[in-house]
Formats: C-alpha cells, sequence, structure tokens
C-alpha cells in the first residue's frame, strides 16, 4: 500500500459498499454476509526452477455463494497478497450482478513475475496450482471457473484447462472449467477483446446521455473524445481500438517505460508493433515522448482510461487529473480519495464493476457454449440467411426493383458466433447503464455512479439471498 493511502485494496471495496449499502434496505445481517469473502484458500508450493526449489505463494478466493459456479481470473504479479485476490473476488461478484451474469465473484493470484520464467517454468508453476485448486474442489464448471487477468491469457487457459481434464477424465462439462481458452480449445469467439469492447460499448452509451454530458460540459456522443490509455496490454489496446475505430482520437497511450502523445491521434497497432520491434513505447513516429509515464494520467482530455493496475490515481495526484470522464477498464484504478476528489471536481467516474465486466460477460457465454455443446450460430445461420433470402426475393418480386449486391449481403447475413457475442455484450452493456443512471436518478442523495452501481449489485445479491430462504 502506497504511503499516501489511507485504505487497503478490500478496505476500500468495503468502503465502497458500505457507502451505498446505506441507500438499500437490507437487514444488517444479510450486508455482513454479502461483504465478506466466503472461503479464502492461500496456498505455498514448490516448483523446481533451473536446479533450485522455488516456493510459490498462490491464492484463490471464492467472495461469494450466493449463484455458483463463482467466477474471476487468475492474475500473475508480485503485487498479489492476501488483501488483493480478496478485493479483486469482491468486485467480481458486483460486477457480475451488475451484468447480469449468474455467478458468485472469485478471483486467483499467483505472487510471481512472469517475464522472469520461461514459458516451460510457467507452465510448470500453472499446472501445479490448477492441481492445488483440484485437490480442495476450489475449480470445476459448476463450483469455481478461472479465466485470464493481468499477466494470464489464452496460454494459461490451455494449460489450466489440459490439467484439469486430465485429472478428470470422462466429465462431460470439463471444457466449462474454465474461460477465456484458445478457439481450438472451446473458446468463444469475441472472448479476448471482451473487456476492450465492453468498455467501449459502456462509454459510448454513457456519453450518448444528454444529461450525464451537460453535467460535465461535453458534447452527447465518444465521436471526436479525446482519450487517454494507460495500459497496452489485452484490455488497453482493446480499448483504445474500439475507441479509435468508433471515432474517438487516442491521444496518448501509457506503458511502464513512458508514454506517448499526439493531439492527432495514435494507432495502438501501429503503436504495439513499435514496441514490439524496440522493446519501448517511446520514440514512435511522430509522437511527443513522456518519460514520467504518471504525468500521462494528468493530461488534458475528455475520458482517461486506466487499463492496467489498482490505486493508480490516488489523493496525491487525483487533484491534478484533467480529464472530465475517467472510465475504469482495470479493477479499482482509483482509491477512495481519488472519488472524493472527482465528486469535487465534477469528474464523472464510471466505475469498474460495470464499465470492465465485458470480460466476464463474454466469460458467461463461452462457459453456456462450452455446456450446450455446440458453437453459437450453428444451428441458426444458415436457416435466417435461407429465409432472409425470400424475403428479400419476394421484395424485389412485388416492387420490381433490386436491392443492390452490397446491402443484398448485409440483409441476407446469418449470424455467426463474433456477431452473437458482440451483440450480446452491447445488449448487456446498454441494459445494465440504463439500470444504473435509474438507480442514480431514483435517489438523488446518491453521490456517485459507483456508488449507484453498488447499489444496483448489492440489491441483486441481496435479493438472491433473501430469495434463498437463508434469512426468514
Ligand atoms: N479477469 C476478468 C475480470 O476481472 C475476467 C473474469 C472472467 O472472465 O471470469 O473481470
Amino acid at each position: 500500500m502506497a504511503n499516501n493511502q489511507k485504505f487497503s485494496f478490500f478496505e476500500a471495496v468495503l468502503r465502497n459498499f458500505d457507502k451505498a449499502a446505506k441507500f438499500t434496505n437490507w437487514d444488517p445481517g444479510i450486508l455482513e454476509q454479502i461483504k465478506l469473502c466466503n472461503s479464502v484458500y492461500r496456498m505455498y508450493f514448490p516448483v523446481k526452477i533451473g536446479d533450485k526449489i522455488e516456493v510459490i505463494e498462490a491464492y484463490r478466493v471464492q467472495h461469494s455463494h450466493h449463484k455458483t459456479p463463482c467466477k474471476g481470473g487468475i492474475r500473475f504479479s508480485t503485487t498479489v497478497n492476501l488483501d488483493e485476490v480478496m478485493a479483486l473476488a469482491a468486485l467480481m461478484t458486483y460486477k457480475c450482478a451488475v451484468v447480469n451474469v449468474p455467478f458468485g465473484g472469485a478471483k486467483g493470484g499467483i505472487n510471481i513475475d512472469s517475464k522472469k520464467y520461461t514459458p516451460y517454468e510457467l507452465e510448470k508453476i500453472t499446472r501445479r496450482y490448477t492441481h492445488e485448486l483440484i485437490k480442495k474442489n476450489f475449480i470445476g464448471p459448476g463450483t469455481d471457473v478461472p479465466a485470464p487477468d493481468y499477466g494470464t491469457g489464452e496460454r494459461e487457459m490451455s494449460w489450466i484447462l489440459d490439467t484439469y481434464t486430465s485429472m478428470k477424465p470422462g466429465e462431460i462439462d470439463a471444457l466449462a472449467c474454465v474461460t477465456g481458452k484458445p478457439i481450438s480449445q472451446g473458446g468463444v469467439h469475441g472472448r479476448r477483446e471482451a473487456t476492450g469492447l465492453g468498455v467501449f460499448y459502456g462509454l459510448k452509451e454513457i456519453c450518448s446521455m444528454p444529461d450525464l454530458m451537460q453535467k460535465i460540459g461535453l458534447p452527447v456522443g465518444i465521436e471526436g473524445k479525446r482519450v487517454v490509455v494507460q495500459g497496452l496490454g489485452n484490455v488497453g489496446y482493446h480499448v483504445a481500438k474500439f475507441c479509435r475505430e468508433g471515432g474517438a482520437t487516442v491521444t496518448a497511450i501509457a506503458e511502464y517505460e513512458g508514454a506517448i502523445f499526439n493531439a492527432d491521434g495514435l494507432n495502438e497497432e501501429e503503436v504495439r508493433e513499435h514496441r514490439k520491434k524496440t522493446g519501448t513505447i517511446l520514440n514512435f513516429p511522430g509522437a511527443t515522448n513522456i518519460t514520467n509515464t504518471a504525468e500521462a494520467l494528468e493530461l488534458d482530455c475528455d475520458i482517461l482510461i486506466p487499463a492496467a493496475l489498482e490505486s493508480v490515481i490516488n489523493g496525491e495526484n487525483a487533484p491534478r487529473v484533467k480529464a472530465k470522464i475517467v472510465g475504469e477498464a482495470a479493477n479499482g484504478p482509483l482509491t477512495p480519495e481519488a472519488d472524493e476528489v472527482f465528486l469535487k471536481k465534477g469528474i464523472l467516474v464510471v466505475p469498474d464493476i460495470y464499465l470492465n465486466a465485458g470480460g466476464v460477460t463474454v466469460s458467461y457465454f463461452e462457459w453456456l457454449k462450452n455446456l450446450s455443446h455446440v458453437r453459437y450460430g450453428r444451428m441458426e445461420k444458415r436457416f435466417k440467411e435461407n429465409q432472409n433470402r425470400s424475403i428479400l426475393s419476394q421484395i424485389e418480386q412485388l416492387t420490381g426493383k433490386t436491392v443492390n449486391e452490397k446491402a443484398k449481403e448485409l440483409i441476407m447475413h446469418g449470424p455467426n458466433e463474433s456477431d452473437l457475442v458482440y451483440s450480446g455484450l452491447e445488449e448487456t452493456m446498454i441494459g445494465s447503464a440504463k439500470e444504473i443512471v435509474d438507480a442514480w436518478q431514483e435517489n438523488p442523495d446518491i453521490p456517485d455512479m459507483r456508488t449507484a452501481a453498488y447499489v444496483v449489485a448489492i440489491n441483486k445479491v441481496g435479493t438472491s439471498y433473501a430469495e434463498l430462504g437463508i434469512f426468514p
């Protein structure tokens, strides 16, 4: 915890919860049950690295069982500790509730710097971690389903799947034990970009709300907005891509080694290529270097998108932030002190438990695909195309006019897997934005969008507990 922070990450989540709980009518017992982490598993296991034995520290926390399975990513980072994993697991519960994904929250973490290990060593660590989860029944399609998070991706999910399936031969739903897998291993199209795409859909929706935009003095619409993205990992890269394609201008991108700025806009793909080639984001053609990467957060822009780790904006640097909107693509990038500063400054914070929920939403679609053992669109794509063709030819016959080829293609197209995943995600992000904003408008005492999102989440989890009959 940085010196200037009053609260640990988990304490910050509790604080946000308490702020919102005041606006609900739940029995204190229910609130207490929702807040706590139900099951906490800390493990140490030995792995042979070179000729040495290293003891690895790892965690899996299941925050809530109000719905099962539990769901949440696995993080590889040296920041991993019990407090962090508990905070992230709790955020998963609220996130799933906000986007109506029927899971309890969980999170896992391994305290390693993945850059220090070879792929072979990482595989050994991941497989051993999975064994530990299996031994304690902390993984399974109906119990707890991990996914990628900071420092992990499709490769790690494949190793988890392979370890799980080899230990559970014949388990028909084994593919659903983990999400974020490669397509060839039962993954779903659209999962890789899902978090970034969800952030874009969410911001687009928020920016289309005249009342909110008027409050912060910005024109309606995402088009033309100046966006700063912190982090060019899977999430940051896709946020930048979809924002650029959606008509916004990505004026700066920040990474550990520094940041780059170009008022005319940056192309994330070119930036990524440049970084791969030169080993740094700096010195990108046409852009200005910002060697102190933290300064990127303080650039003049319309939307600031932290897309890396927690607590990057705190009481110290928040007063210097000039953005009008802060979109939390990362989990917990703002400390409670930063929230207070932004509330006073009138900066609109679009909270993580809503904005970055695209990842888990599409994980839910992947899990459903695995349980149904059929790819999305397989049954209806051709049928829909034939049906559209008949409608079109009837229209042409009746009107005596022909539809041009491009329009014909568009109208006839039957949905494939990514069409369905994208539209399912867009629908989810639009629907949840409305639920949050409605809750916010219903009670003028709710200070900010984060609190409104927590109110929505607490009410859903509370209803689940109450309807389970645990608290008569
Ligand atoms: N790690 C991601 C998150 O923080 C995704 C979780 C999931 O797909 O289960 O939301």
